[in-house]
């Protein structure tokens, strides 16, 4: 099969890679249709994540067809020529976290297109990809591989979404409007009639934010942003503040934006350590609440995507062909602005 395979760091070949085989009978198959480019694949393109040590195919964020599968897996109903999705998270069903429905947080958790000290697992940017059948979700009709390939960044916004308490009228603060930040965006604003109030350092980001239902959008290097946003959610700061870009900086500003006995819901995680204001967290008691990948969220957001009720076609920015990969990644990797998510096809 050709693959997009990461050679080096940094560096790509389009080339031909043996063809992966269902080797337990719980396999599938899958004939990858569509295939996201995640930030995790571009920041973990260089080494710097030290989460995607050559040579690897990565890509997790994929949608398609099964070409084959074994027997456990016909058993469980699916066969081929079925439309797929499937977790980013290779979970093992069986330990604690699984059988009470955390998947995400699974002992035995791998990802797809990851290979660290611990495991190496090939990914979806290739014709092919073998992924155990308990991870597959059916796509619903008329919802095209595309779209259906933004069901994990969608399952990671709505994760993110269901951990804060809410109320229906709660301010909201989301700290990094980039594609995750932007859908939690959307998702939050139908959640609560309060305030939403988005922050970044791109105007770009910030005018796609207004345009998706924010109600106040500042520009995060802007000295007095904490005040700003304090003073659009009515004075107090936030009820609840969403962090999606994973750094001190941005974290401060979510921390301080957010009211005392507030909650502060952290999704973006680039830096493996940061500087808190500890103080500020104690003495105003604010929730510092974790969100991991996705925990049983990908049949909502592929509904919700095949009904219309969450349009995301906005930031989809390119549909390519899977050999101009390299490209694309060179571009995201670059920071080119207005970049959203690009997905390549097989
Ligand atoms: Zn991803
Ligand atoms: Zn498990």
């Amino acid at each position: 099969m050709k693959a997009l395979v990461l050679e080096a760091y940094g560096t790509f070949a389009y080339r031909d890679a043996p063809d992966p085989k269902p080797s337990a009978s719980d396999e599938v198959l899958v004939r990858v249709k569509a295939v996201g480019i995640c930030g995790s694949d571009v920041h973990g393109m260089d080494g710097s994540t030290g989460r995607r040590m050559p040579p690897l195919i990565m890509g997790h964020e994929a949608a398609g067809e099964i070409a084959a599968l074994g027997g456990a897996a016909a058993a469980a109903g699916w066969k081929v020529g079925d439309r797929v999705t499937f977790d980013s998270t290779v979970w093992c069903g069986e330990c604690v976290a699984c059988r009470s429905g955390d998947v995400n947080l699974c002992d035995r958790r791998k990802v797809l297109g990851v290979s660290c000290d611990e495991y190496k697992l090939d990914g979806a940017f290739a014709e092919y990809v073998v992924v155990p059948a308990r991870i597959l979700f059916r796509l619903p009709e008329g919802l095209s591989f595309a779209r259906a390939a933004m069901a994990e960044p969608v399952g990671v916004a709505m994760h993110a979404a269901s951990l804060p308490r809410f109320k229906p009228g709660d301010s909201v603060a989301i700290v990094g409007a980039g594609l995750i930040g932007l859908i939690l965006l959307k998702i939050v604003r139908n959640m609560t009639a309060g305030k939403i109030i988005a922050v970044d350092v791109d105007p770009g980001r910030l005018e796609t934010a207004l345009a998706f239902g924010a109600d106040a959008a500042f520009d995060a290097r802007e000295s007095d942003v904490v005040a700003r946003v304090r003073e659009a959610s009515g004075g107090r700061g936030v009820d609840v503040a969403f962090e999606v870009a994973g750094a001190t900086a941005p974290i401060a500003t979510a921390v301080e934006a957010t009211r005392k006995g507030g909650q502060v819901v952290l999704v973006g995680n680039a830096s493996p350590k940061i500087e808190l204001a500890l103080q500020s967290v104690v003495t105003r008691q604010i929730s510092l609440l974790g969100s991991c990948a996705i925990a049983g969220e990908y049949p909502a957001a592929l509904e919700l995507m095949a009904r219309g009720r969450l349009d995301i076609d906005p930031l989809v920015s390119a549909v390519a062909p899977l050999s101009e990969g390299a490209a694309w990644f060179a571009r995201l990797y670059a920071r080119e602005k207005g970049l959203f998510k690009v997905i390549l096809e097989p």
